[in-house]
């Protein structure tokens, strides 16, 4: 997946992009496979360098903050940690090898100022994964000040040295690397020449995959590079792109400000990653509720189990009528997840069908417990559980409570409780109370209307 280009804080656009990825990740290891997922960071690019000039900064400070933001967010996220996050500036050898190959196979030429440009009209099948046909893209193109290119389309593969930036040296000359090589490298590097799925934004298509897509047939070979294509759609704000000169961005760090980081995935999870989501802050309130009904559930389950059960499989031979219905109507929300999941991430389907699995439990299994056995509970809320984890939610299931402090306040309030009855002279209600403290090793002794409580110890 095309990673960020650390320039600035993470905002709601990148991180639909980076929830989703992690939603896929998490249905096929639901699934049984096993992820590798790499995760790369263009951390040399005109905009580091133009902020850091801006700034008055050293470049790699900008990126070193901005990357440690990236990790910062996806912690507070739940995303799980990638396979590798590969960085540009440790793989430029890697770079001059594959330009120096692209080179010598005819497809890139070296200009006077240093440069490398990649020559798209030697491809034959250029524009393919965009549905775009050259001559139009040509037709189309935006001239650039860029007077060493043969083609409008031609795109840099190195960026020859000028003067105050970063360079490494090459057999061409000092310069850079360009963006749409760094990924193909560093992508089959750690992947493979021929790997399953990559993506990003929607942004991305053209030219930027379209570009990595034709240095990788030219390097690796006509069927190499990803099988999949998946591209998530852009964030809007009312209906506008975001963007620094609309000043209209909206940072993953003000969300998290106001709202749960599962609130947020759950809002994520809502659209189908193709389509484009228009943003508003107030959006994100009805998923308040949702996680609400998805934690009262797991807390429900879990109280009636009292302890987490491991039972992934049951026999139906064994089980009474009323638990064969409650494992069959669980059992057809799992296949309708499935299903919604299989059809390319339907997350909005797949979600209404948790949400009704949740609310299943919290009215037909947790009132009928009592008729249902320890090991149909364990089954229910280990299934659960699994379609839970698939959105990353319900990492808070153990709440951050302070025991202690907690059993001092109960019994506090309870002797307040019998204090008033005892004002009321309901005595044997109050002795009851006391009674049933005692038997939980809670001495209490009055003094006229005042109690006190300690802990009976057996001396
Ligand atoms: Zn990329």
């Amino acid at each position: 997946m095309c990673g960020p280009t650390p320039y600035d804080y993470t905002h709601v656009g990148h991180a639909r992009v980076y929830v989703f990825f992690d939603i896929v990740r998490r249905y096929f290891e639901y699934l049984g496979l096993e992820v590798k997922l790499v995760v790369n960071f263009t951390d040399i690019d005109d905009k580091i360098l133009n902020r850091a000039r801006s700034e008055g900064r050293d470049w790699r400070e900008i990126t070193e903050t901005y990357i440690k933001d990236y990790y910062e967010v996806c912690e507070k996220l739940h995303i799980k940690p990638a396979y590798k996050n590969p960085r540009v500036t440790e793989h430029i050898q890697d770079m001059v090898d594959a330009i120096k190959k692209l080179i010598e196979l005819g497809y890139a030429y070296v200009t006077p100022d240093h440069s490398v440009y990649f020559d798209v009209t030697k491809v034959p099948n250029y524009g393919e994964l965009s549905h775009q046909k050259i001559e139009e893209l040509i037709a189309g193109a935006r001239v650039e000040p860029e007077p060493y290119k043969r083609n409008p389309l031609d795109f840099a593969l190195w960026k020859g040295r000028k003067p105050g930036e970063p360079w490494w040296e090459t057999p061409w000359g000092p310069g850079r690397p360009g963006w749409h090589l760094e990924c193909v490298v560093m992508a089959t590097k750690y992947l493979g020449q021929v790997f399953d799925i990559h993506g990003g934004g929607q942004d991305l298509v053209f030219p930027h995959h379209e570009n990595e897509l034709a240095i990788a047939r030219v390097l690796h070979g006509p069927s190499s590079f990803a099988r999949y294509w998946m591209h998530v759609g852009l964030v809007t704000i009312k209906g506008e792109k975001m963007s620094k000169s609309l000043g209209n961005i909206v940072l993953v760090k003000d969300v998290l400000a106001k709202y749960n980081p599962e609130v947020f995935r759950l809002y994520i999870a809502s659209t189908q990653y193709r389509k484009p989501l228009d943003f508003a802050m107030e959006h994100l309130e009805q998923y308040r509720t949702i996680l609400d009904t998805l934690y009262t559930a797991h807390d429900y389950l879990k109280e009636v189990i009292k302890e987490r059960g491991t039972v992934t499989s049951i026999d139906p031979d064994r089980l009474s009528d009323r638990e064969r219905d409650a494992v069959v109507k669980v059992n057809s929300y799992v296949e309708e997840f499935e299903k919604y999941m299989n059809n390319d991430f339907n997350t909005p389907k797949a979600l209404s069908t948790l949400i009704s699995l949740a609310k299943y439990i919290i009215t037909t299994i947790v009132t009928s417990e009592e008729k249902l056995s320890t090991e149909v509970l364990s089954y229910i809320y280990s299934t659960y559980l699994d379609l839970c984890n698939v959105f990353g939610v319900l990492n808070e299931v153990t709440p951050p409570v302070n025991y202690e402090k907690l059993v001092h306040e109960l019994i506090d309030l309870v002797l307040e409780i019998r204090s008033d009855l005892r004002k009321i002279k309901l005595w044997e209600l109050a002795d009851k109370i006391r009674a049933k403290l005692s038997e939980l090793g809670i001495a209490v002794s009055d003094y006229r209307l005042k109690s006190y409580w300690k802990w009976r110890r057996n001396i």
